[in-house]
């Protein structure tokens, strides 16, 4: 027979801290407090393996629990000197959820259970206040006929018709009638006849009478929490926070404490330091005569724990310190406790019954970015905590939200939102709306800062995404374009905010009847995804004085190298700041892009249109120095940092003008009629360019162009040697898949490499050639293809795309579905495939070095500034990955991270 029931209390406690997969957290933290000696009603613990096997035979209890918490249920009844259902001296228990790792405010919880007809007069006669006992019974009902008698059967009424909803509508009633603000006005007699009709209510709606047995009472909570486990906003919690289905929940039975037994008594809950701001400062509210939820299901507003951390809302109300200041130095002390023994900020509740504290719940604290980076330095500083486990107390996930300005949360308390969207991309954003990119531009250009308000952004939109301060859209997911594209710059952006109605033709937005026109100041804050009218504060939260040295920390600890992916000198300036160690991808079909792309781009429309080799020599000859300065810039912006430059990679016809007074431009320029420049065009059209004519395939037709590139980086870097500056080109060949490219292209390398020493009368040049490798054939030949490059750089997205054989472009019409019904579990272009994709990588790496014993390896795609496929990337030996500027601080702390827990030989991920 399994042990189902683990018992906590001052004479015994069978469980521990250690146990949260068996006990659920809160049963584990209940057991350890007992442990420590801190004062906690007594009660046990039914295990999480109970409730599968409850689920396992069809929500039937297994056989021996009942046994097993009848014994423990008489442990409880002595320790507290009460009986359960007794006439005279009847002990209350609450039922309590808890899983292995907290889910908050996702299951049930039911209090007071055990009152009735026949225990009610003799709780009255001992406590001699039948207003508490009228109040519990009421609470009791309400909780009870909605845990157990609607939700755990599986009843599921429309909004607003549930049996909670009506039965609070009476309270509300009752309150209105008799001119009462507040539920303690309510007096007995109000009481009593609330639960005279609840009960009616209950019997009407829900076809069955609220049970008066108390026995029947606590298995119908026993198994109404197991059944929460199922509910539909757990079952939706543990979707997002990818939690197993298979853990379970335990079920807590718990002697009550009543913090409603009048002003002697109280209930709250409390941080010991500020989990919005990390300040060690001892941090909560509280509420004198409530039970349980009140606090938090904000009845009435709390009041401050201390002094010391009274805000605008609470200023005027008492602190438990003034009013209580015995119980507050005990509890301040317990804290302080439970600090030091977790060795983390705890979050905790507790009551106080007529003059004595209790304590119901500990459990390490959730908290924003900034309270997690300044709590780690913090208790570092301490001692509390030791240098690694600072690092791993700032996640690299929440390190997003450090990396922007912020909307300021005080501002944001002032205000109500005028919409809500996806958090697509981080930190805040105040600007005129705008309604196409053009305007963006144009209006960014005159100085004004703007947000880009679009039905939803095409690849077109770029140039006004860049340069507005926020992105708004009302369509989209968080794989969306628009979504894409923000995150990689760590632009400030909302999709799919439904609400919003775009009408770009007249310029105005409308929500809810309200128009918005052009020119109108919003303020996004795009990390909770909330549009609010009108300009907010900001906060900058990398001026934060400990985030420099807690990146110093992070990099002792680090072992892989972090790059990043910048095409202009800008970008790689941004990249050094953020810490960047080199560029690990500088494309250079960039400058033909955007802004100031205007004549070199016309250039390499002619060289592509050229009729002959010579048309196009001379095209590219006169495009050779725009491609050389832009490299040269680059390249002096790093310093001497490495920077990897792949040659031209997408297939020309992208390039190819589709209006017809650009191709009449280019025709007169080229000599020829638009009627050639059209058909010239269309012999570049490709029915599938993405496996088309590209990449290192341009190459080998038109060695002309390599050969232009390569002499680009070498004069490049032979002027600033000679400018006595440091330079470090890496060459890059992409979407190889056979050596023989790679040997071809070689030779042009090495030829005009010989050509460049002799024409700037120099010795030598550091430079390294290397490939991508982006092709699974290119994997397989990894051997080979290492014989003739000194690097790899795993192009993650297509060996992604060819791997599945996913088109990048065409994957928004079945993705969402694949990830709604599980069939696969994360987005491949986000998150490395560790299982299918990463077999390819992790074979790559192998045969490369092996043939190659020096051979550097790095990543380039999307998912390098991802912190799993970091750590992935580390755990394969790559030298080095690189990702989009602002992640680099993310991927930096990914790689501590990583190699703090390979040390510690892989860490378990439960808690
Ligand atoms: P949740 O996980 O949603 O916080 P809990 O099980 O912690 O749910 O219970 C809800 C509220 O009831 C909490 O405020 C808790 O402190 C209070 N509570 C639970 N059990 C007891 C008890 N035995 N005596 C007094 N208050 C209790
Ligand atoms: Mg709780
Ligand atoms: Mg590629």
């Amino acid at each position: 027979m399994p042990k189902y029931v683990y018992y906590f209390g001052s004479k015994r406690t069978d469980g521990s801290a250690e146990m949260k997969d068996l006990l659920g957290g809160k049963g584990a933290n209940l057991a350890e407090m007992s442990r420590l000696g801190i004062p906690v009603p007594a009660g046990f613990t039914i295990t999480t393996d109970c409730c599968n096997d409850y689920f396992a035979k069809g929500a039937v209890f297994p056989d021996g629990m009942k046994e097993q918490v009848e014994r423990a249920l008489k442990m409880v009844e002595d320790e507290m000197g009460m009986r359960f259902g007794d006439p005279a001296n009847p002990l209350l228990v609450s039922c309590r959820s808890g899983a292995r790792s907290s889910m908050p405010g996702m299951m049930e919880t039911v209090l007071n259970i055990g009152l009735c007809p026949k225990t009610i007069p003799g709780l009255i006669k001992k406590t001699r206040n039948d207003r508490f006992v009228y109040d519990s019974y009421r609470r009791l009902i309400t909780m009870y006929s909605d845990v157990v008698m609607e939700k755990a059967e599986g009843i599921d009424p429309e909004e607003g018709k549930g049996i909670r909803v009506q039965l609070e509508s009476i309270m509300e009633e009752v309150k209105r009638s008799k001119g009462y603000k507040n539920d303690i006005e309510l007096t007995v007699e109000d009481l009593k006849r609330l639960c005279n009709e609840y009960k009616k209510r209950i019997r009407k709606l829900l076809g069955r009478p609220f049970p008066e047995d108390p026995m029947k009472q606590l298995w119908g909570g026993i198994g109404a929490v197991f059944k929460s486990w199922n509910g539909k906003r757990a079952v939706a919690y543990r979707r997002i926070e990818g939690i197993p289905d298979d853990w379970g929940t335990a079920t807590n039975v718990q002697a009550m404490v009543f913090g409603n037994m009048g002003f002697a008594s109280a209930t709250g809950v409390a941080f010991t330091r500020n989990p919005a701001t990390g300040d060690n400062k001892f941090y909560g509210e509280w509420l004198p005569n409530a039970q349980g939820e009140d606090v938090v299901a904000g009845i009435r507003t709390p009041n401050p724990i201390n002094e010391e951390t009274k805000n605008p809302q609470n200023m005027h109300l008492e602190s438990l310190e003034k009013a209580m200041p015995d119980i507050y130095r005990r509890l301040d002390s317990i804290q302080r406790k439970l600090e030091r023994h977790y060795r983390d900020m705890q979050d905790i509740e507790f009551t106080i019954q007529e003059g004595r504290l209790f304590m119901l719940q500990t459990r390490t604290g959730k908290r924003t970015g900034t309270a997690a980076l300044n709590m780690a330095m913090d208790m570092f500083k301490e001692r509390l905590i030791t240098e690694k486990m600072a690092v791993l107390r700032f996640k690299p996930e929440q390190m997003d939200e450090l990396l922007h300005p912020l909307v300021d949360p005080a501002a944001e308390a002032r205000v109500k939102e005028i919409a809500q969207g996806l958090p697509a991309g981080p930190g805040g954003a105040s600007g005129q709306i705008v309604f196409t990119s053009d305007e963006a531009v144009e209006w960014a250009r005159n100085g004004k800062k703007v947000i880009l308000v679009r039905e939803e952004t095409n690849p077109e939109d770029v140039a006004g995404m860049r340069a507005a301060e926020g992105v708004l859209t009302a369509r989209g997911g968080m794989t969306s374009h628009a979504a894409l594209v923000a995150r990689g710059w760590g632009k400030c952006c909302i999709v799919g905010a439904g609400m919003v109605h775009v009408d770009s033709v007249s310029g105005k937005m409308t929500v809810d009847e309200k128009n918005y026109k052009k020119g109108a100041t919003i303020t996004l804050n795009g990390t909770r995804g909330y549009v609010y009218e009108g300009q907010l504060d900001m906060i900058d939260a990398t001026e934060n004085p400990y985030f420099q040295k807690f990146m110093n920390l992070a990099d002792k600890y680090r072992k892989l190298g972090v790059r990043a992916n910048a095409d202009t000198a800008e970008d790689a300036r941004v990249a050094r700041n953020f810490g960047a160690e080199g560029i690990g991808l500088f494309r250079t079909e960039h400058m033909f892009y955007g802004e100031k792309s205007e004549k070199p781009l016309f250039l390499l429309r002619q060289m592509i249109l050229s009729g002959t080799v010579e048309e196009r020599k001379n095209a590219i000859n006169k495009l050779y120095r725009y491609v050389k300065q832009n490299i040269k810039v680059t390249l002096e912006a790093m310093n001497g940092l490495p920077v990897t430059l792949r040659l031209l990679d997408p297939p020309l016809h992208e390039f190819i003008p589709q209006d017809h007074g650009r191709q009449k431009a280019l025709a007169d320029s080229l000599g020829i009629s638009v009627r050639e420049v059209k058909k010239r065009s269309e012999l570049l059209h490709e029915v599938n360019p993405m496996m088309g004519h590209r990449g290192v395939r341009l190459g080998i037709t038109y060695p002309e162009v390599t050969e232009m590139q390569v002499r680009a980086i070498f004069e490049a870097a032979a002027e600033l040697n000679k400018a006595r500056k440091k330079a470090l080109p890496e060459i890059m060949i992409p979407v190889t898949c056979e050596t023989n490219e790679l040997r071809e292209q070689k030779v042009i390398v090495d030829r005009v490499y010989g050509e460049v020493l002799k024409k700037y009368k120099i010795r030598k040049i550091n430079y390294l050639l290397g490939t991508m490798i982006e092709i699974p054939r290119a994997c397989l030949l990894a051997d080979r293809m290492a014989e003739v490059v000194e690097f790899f750089s795993f192009g993650t997205n297509d060996l992604t795309q060819m791997g599945f054989g996913f088109s990048r472009d065409d994957i928004g019409a079945f993705l969402g579905t694949y990830l709604e019904k599980k069939i696969l579990k994360d987005d491949p272009f986000q998150t490395i495939d560790q299982e299918g994709i990463g077999q390819l990588i992790k074979m790559g790496v192998a045969k490369g070095r092996s043939t190659n014993k020096t051979l550097k390896v790095g990543i380039c795609g999307e998912q390098g500034g991802d912190p799993n496929s970091v750590k992935f990337c580390h755990r394969v030996g790559m030298n080095y990955v690189s990702c989009s500027p602002y992640r680099v601080p993310i991927a930096r702390l990914a790689a501590a991270h990583v190699a703090i827990e390979a040390a510690k030989g892989g860490k378990k991920t439960s808690g």
